[in-house]
């Protein structure tokens, strides 16, 4: 197994939150002989170059992923079809692409019908993040003691998965390999549904009169405040969170309104030994998290 991964040259499709921070990585850990960004904005890529992450940038996928070992798409879930296309004419026999989309399935979907024979694709996510975006927020410990997930493929080289594995661990991150529609199923309950309830929560208190605004800002110590630094979460990452895991979801949100329901009954009823129980539950696995050190 390799430890220490080395890249000759790192094609980073998009150059936000994650991609930053894997760029950090590589730099202070010299993992790239050359690190290469692509983005869009031209502010987005002068902001990349003035932190010194990386060595070049382009707005062309096609040209950042030429002579590429290593290519990342960094990009929102929706988008990742529409990149992989426009960097296919640049892409070489032997690179590995790699992502980092919180969704699985359909970025496998989008994005290997425009890989060539001879590119390895190992589907990734860190499950590690904040709810803010671009390149200057990103930081090389982001992903310290976190997991990180790879679904490879059954066509996937195994060294491939290897490299990119070996990658992650040095980046501080304990990995696991899934199943693609595992690891949607799985993350529809642990990331996807809590955040549609934050934003619902915080969606619901913005239609309240704004003298009962004020007061739910004054006071949101007492709960609301945390469901708001998720609600403060990339938009445009998160539509397409959910519009390419919409059946996980809705089958998670489907089982989730039952139990929303069956609580409101104990309370119309005043059932506290039901709500007393669930509690006692729940607070059973805060414990857990705490003790696998994710808290
Ligand atoms: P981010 O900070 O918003 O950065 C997104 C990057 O993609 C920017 O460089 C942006 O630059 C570019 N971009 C945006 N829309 C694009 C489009 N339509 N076509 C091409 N490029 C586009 O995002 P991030 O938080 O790093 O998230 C990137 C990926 O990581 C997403 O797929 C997300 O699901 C996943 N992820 C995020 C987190 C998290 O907590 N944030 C955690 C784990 C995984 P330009 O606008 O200049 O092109």
């Amino acid at each position: 197994m390799t430890d220490t991964p080395h890249f000759k040259r790192v094609a980073l499709i998009g150059i936000g939150l994650i991609n930053s921070s894997i760029a950090r990585v590589m730099r202070r850990d010299g993992l790239a002989d050359s690190i290469v960004a692509c983005a869009r904005q031209k502010e987005t890529r002068d902001t990349a170059l003035s932190l010194g992450i990386v060595d070049a940038v382009t707005d062309d996928p096609a040209e950042a992923v030429t002579g590429a070992d290593l290519i990342v798409l960094g990009v929102p879930v929706g988008a990742c079809g529409a990149v992989a296309e426009a960097m296919a004419p640049g892409l070489e026999k032997g690179a590995i692409v790699t992502d980092v989309g919180s969704v699985k399935r359909a970025v496998v979907n989008d994005v290997l019908p425009h890989l060539k024979e001879g590119v390895h694709f190992v589907p990734g996510h860190p499950i590690a993040g904040t709810e803010h975006s671009g390149p200057a927020a990103g930081f090389a410990e982001l992903f310290r003691g976190r997991w990180c997930i790879l679904t490879p493929l059954a066509a996937t080289p195994p060294e491939a998965t290897e490299k990119v594995m070996a990658f992650w661990r040095k980046a501080g991150s304990m990995v696991e390999v899934m199943d693609v529609e595992h690891h949607d199923r799985v993350l529809a309950i642990t990331s996807h549904l809590p955040h549609l309830i934050a934003y619902t929560i915080v969606g619901t208190v913005d239609d309240l009169s704004t003298a009962t605004k004020s007061e739910v800002i004054r006071y949101s110590a007492s709960g609301f405040r945390d469901f708001t630094r998720i609600a403060a979460s990339d938009p445009v990452m998160w539509r397409d969170v959910f519009l390419n895991n919409r059946e996980a979801v809705l089958e998670m949100l489907g089982r989730f309104s039952e139990d929303l329901t069956a609580l409101q009954r104990a309370i119309r009823w005043g059932e506290g030994d039901k709500l007393e129980a669930l509690f006692n539950r729940t607070r059973a696995i805060r414990r857990s998290i705490i003790e696998a050190k994710q808290a």
